[in-house]
């Protein structure tokens, strides 16, 4: 079977440096927010050519922490899309906020910018989460410049968009904030849940610091309102340390076997996504199908595994049933009818790839 991601393969290849990673942590009785969490938050921060980067517990803490940081409380309203799996519904709704759902762009499927800027014309938003979906960098430069005489902060949704760059600026670091998650199978995956914030204001840092960590200003000092538990600890900290020297050579591997299939799947009723440059990390490589269960039960048959990304809309979830969207989503609904996403990880042989893409051309 060739999986949508396999774990075992990926942390294989430096299974000793992790292993050493870890005996370290272990060795050193220091678990939580210790030196191996600086030194990742410091590089990791370089990396994204940001001020400064805030290790949390996991990806939607991220969002969530960052969010209050950025001011937003129960009185405010965020706008969002509602095709990327509901985290930033999550750490909206845990904040009490309202969430603002804008369509997406049928070939992109990312935040339609123009119904943004109507939505911001009403001057009632104060926040918009951009999410790099499938880690594809949206235009951020262009978010912020109709968000800033909005008078809204904007915050990256960059959990699956480690490492992209779009006109020289890396994920992350053109919004006011970015959230990012390192649950394993992302294109930066810990080995057990982890996550961080990045900001250039110092304002923004500072007030995550207290928030991961009850609230403190120095230990047993409350002084921010909000706070919780959100701690990355050590272990993820050293490992994550260890593989973000090679992100880069991953995401690379990645961006040439979606090249692959984009130029080798040829159907009449798939629509690959089209090629890209180092906007997209290729973190899920998702075709358009309008036969989308038989396609996957003949890959399926085929030893391939597929998966949906994602079959719910946010604003169509059982939670929601009794809240009305503020707009209609015509273009975020049909997608979610229409998507299927194909194994796409760095560890792929290359006949395994070749054989995905026969198998789809070989689709009745
Ligand atoms: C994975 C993911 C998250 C949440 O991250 P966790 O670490 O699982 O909490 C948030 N946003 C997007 C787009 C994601 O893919």
């Amino acid at each position: 079977m060739i999986p949508i991601n396999d774990l075992k393969r990926h942390n294989a290849e430096i299974g000793p440096v992790l292993s050493e990673a870890v005996d370290r942590v272990v060795s050193s009785g220091w678990y939580l927010l210790g030196e191996e969490c600086a030194a990742f938050e410091n590089k990791f921060a370089s990396y994204c050519g940001v001020e400064h980067a805030v290790g949390v517990g996991n990806g939607t803490d991220a969002l969530e922490i960052s969010l209050r940081a950025l001011g937003i409380s129960e009185t405010s309203r965020v706008a969002t899309v509602a095709n990327a799996g509901y985290y930033s519904s999550t750490a909206i709704s845990a904040i009490g906020a309202e969430p603002v759902y804008i369509d997406v762009d049928r070939h992109d499927h990312l935040m339609n910018l123009d119904l943004l800027e109507s939505e911001l014309a009403s001057g009632t938003i104060d926040a918009i989460i951009v999410t790099h979906l499938y880690g594809l960098m949206h235009d951020v430069e262009k978010v912020m410049a109709i968000a800033r005489p909005a008078g809204a902060r904007v915050l990256e949704d960059c959990a699956q968009a480690h490492g992209a760059v779009l006109n020289g600026n890396r994920a992350g670091s053109v919004g006011d904030a970015a959230a990012f998650s390192f649950f394993p199978t992302k294109n930066l995956g810990a080995i057990g849940d982890g996550g961080a914030v990045v900001s250039s204001d110092p304002l923004v840092a500072e007030r995550t610091r207290h928030l991961r960590q009850y609230g403190w200003e120095r230990k047993y000092h409350v002084c921010e309102r909000g706070g919780r538990n959100s701690r990355l600890d050590e272990i993820q900290a050293a490992v994550l340390n260890c593989k973000l020297d090679l992100l880069d050579k991953w995401n690379s591997r990645r961006r040439r076997i979606a090249k692959i299939y984009s130029e080798g799947i040829e159907h009449e009723n798939v629509v690959t996504p089209p090629l890209r440059g180092d906007e997209w990390t290729a973190h899920l490589y998702v075709v358009k199908c309008a036969d989308r269960e038989r396609l996957a039960d003949h890959l399926r048959q085929s030893g391939i595994a597929t998966d949906i990304h994602y079959p719910v809309p946010d604003h169509l979830q059982v939670v929601c049933e009794n809240s009305k969207p503020s707009h209609d989503l015509p273009v975020t609904e049909e997608l979610a009818g229409l998507v299927l996403t194909l194994p796409c990880f760095p560890e792929m042989t290359d006949a395994e790839i070749r054989r995905v893409v026969d198998t789809v051309n070989g689709h009745s």
